[in-house]
């Protein structure tokens, strides 16, 4: 692996054990620069057919599967302390493909170290449960086995970190493994099986096929071989494949988009909450499922806020990975610019006021697709810019009175992802981690997160859980066995 931008790295497929060159491939150009800085295999469902195979050969040997716990939390150690050491390289890698700066890659390959060690930690901990209530002659046990073949499908966003999220799980539970990665952003997925492999991960346990979403990810959630998918992505996909799965009758975890509020009372400190606030809006371009988009700031502190919220987005630093002062990237490309330009167009049209930003970067930023953070304040619950997610860096700000508005307004919209609450009140902090509708609701920090926390959506956000003893326990299935001792009463004359 090489840590510098210049060169294209090519990738094949990975079907057990071996690099599998596709018969066409995908160019990936740098949204920050404009460099070809990878080519991915193109798969077909003929590579996700033989990716299955692998597989499922591979579950059924039970060279992976029968595996006592402390020995995959072994290999799983290793493979953290690989990743680790690869920290630079793997970053380089994210970076240069999502066109993010180094430093924010950095970050997420230290967090994806966390979640293999702390997958590491679970393998020990997997069991089932024990009844001896059953009565004298009986004994109920509750085994939990691996669910077998786990099909992976991830996002652009965070690359590196989605794999933690979903491979050391899957693995730490005994599934084997077929990804399916994004086309746009699939190296670091096949530089961390390869360390997984050295880690001593058995051939043919993760299998990874590159490719297009309609074609790869279409025929892995297909796919009779397959008996368990985890899908993160957005909405409108993560609907097409329940769809698709419901043919098979598998079992789905979707892990979908957001329309987060951050929620500004009064009596918050406000150093913090105007840190926060461009933290939830901005961090990762607000290329972030659990982006805190939607400002609902209360009237008594909205035009002191807004406007030292403004002065500080004016000076967020935008560049690429080799811009060590840059705090936000490019965005992934061409076409999602638009989308997110079409909508902070949508803003102005649909009555708020731009208070920054708002437009294309050029200059420096003219090779890549850069823009620049923006502020709505005055927004409509109606607008386009409060309903529909972005993905981009695009904070609107809608105004307050009471702490009902506040929990009204914020559970006014299709997702249910993440909510943040600033308040020194615990009164109300507890209320509203009772009443706003999310899998996840902050108070006083923001898009903070611990391999422990199982993470997750409600109403069009999805569901399944990610992470945590649940997030692996989704890795899992259940099966009862009631064992009697003696000679049982006969039931027929
Ligand atoms: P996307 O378009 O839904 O794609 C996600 C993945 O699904 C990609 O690997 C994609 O492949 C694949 N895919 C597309 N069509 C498919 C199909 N018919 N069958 C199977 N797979 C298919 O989402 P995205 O644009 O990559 O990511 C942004 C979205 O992800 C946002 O909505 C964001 O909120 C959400 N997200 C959610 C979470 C969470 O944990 N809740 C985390 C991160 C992101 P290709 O890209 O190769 O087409």
């Amino acid at each position: 692996m090489s840590t510098t931008s210049t060169d294209t790295r090519t990738y094949g497929h990975h079907i057990g054990g071996r690099s599998v060159p596709g018969d066409a491939q995908i160019e990936r150009r740098s949204p920050a620069t404009g460099q070809l800085v990878a080519r991915f295999a193109d798969g077909t469902p003929q590579d996700v057919a033989a990716a299955v195979e692998s597989a499922r050969t591979t579950f059924d040997s039970g060279v992976w599967s029968d595996l006592p716990g402390a020995e995959r939390a072994r290999v799983l150690l290793r493979l953290a302390a690989l990743v680790g050491e690869r920290r630079e390289q793997l970053a380089r890698v994210d970076a240069d493909e999502v066109g993010k700066p180094l430093r924010l890659a950095r970050g997420d390959v230290d967090a994806t170290v966390a979640h293999i060690e702390y997958a590491a930690a679970l393998a020990h901990e997997l069991r089932g449960d024990t009844y001896t209530n059953l009565g004298p002659a009986y004994v109920g046990l509750v085994q939990r086995e691996p669910a077998g073949v786990a099909g992976l499908i991830t996002p652009w966003n965070f690359p590196v970190l989605s794999y933690g999220e979903k491979v050391a799980y899957a693995l730490a539970a005994g599934c084997t493994i077929v990804l399916k990665p994004s086309e746009l952003t699939s190296g670091s997925a096949l530089e961390v099986t390869a360390l997984a492999e050295e880690a001593g991960v058995p051939a043919g346990a993760i299998n990874v096929v590159t490719g297009r979403g309609a074609t790869v990810g279409q025929a892995l959630v297909e796919s009779p071989g397959v008996d368990y998918v985890s899908f993160t992505g957005s909405t409108a996909t993560g609907a097409r494949i329940a769809a698709a799965a419901a043919k098979t009758l598998k079992r789905v975890s979707l892990e979908l988009g957001g329309k987060g509020a951050n929620i500004v009372l009064a009596d918050a400190d406000l150093d913090d909450a105007v840190d926060g606030a461009l933290f939830a809006s901005f961090f990762n371009t607000g290329e972030c499922c659990v982006a805190g988009s939607r400002l609902l700031v209360q009237d008594a502190i909205a035009d002191a806020f807004v406007e030292r919220l403004a002065e500080r987005a004016r000076r967020i630093r935008v560049g690429g990975p080799d811009d060590d002062a840059a705090e936000i990237g490019a965005l992934i490309h061409e076409d999602h610019a638009e989308k997110v330009l079409d909508l902070i167009a949508s803003g102005t049209a649909e009555g708020a006021r731009l208070v920054c930003g708002g437009r294309r970067l050029d200059g420096e930023h003219a090779d890549g697709v850069f823009v620049a953070p923006t502020v709505f304040d005055g927004v409509r619950p109606e607008a386009r810019i409060f309903r529909e997610e972005i993905f981009g860096p695009v904070m609107a700000v809608t105004r307050f009175g009471t702490v009902d508005e506040a929990i009204a307004l914020a559970n006014d919209t299709a997702y249910g992802l993440g909510n943040s609450v600033w308040t020194k009140d615990l009164d109300t902090a507890l209320r509203m981690t009772r009443e706003l509708q999310s899998g996840t609701v902050w108070v006083n920090t923001t898009i903070d997160g611990a391999p422990q926390m199982p993470f997750g959506g409600m109403k069009a956000s999805g569901y399944g859980r990610e992470c945590g003893r649940a997030g692996l326990e989704e890795y899992t299935v259940l099966k009862s066995c009631v064992i009697r001792s003696g000679k049982r009463d006969p039931f027929f004359a």
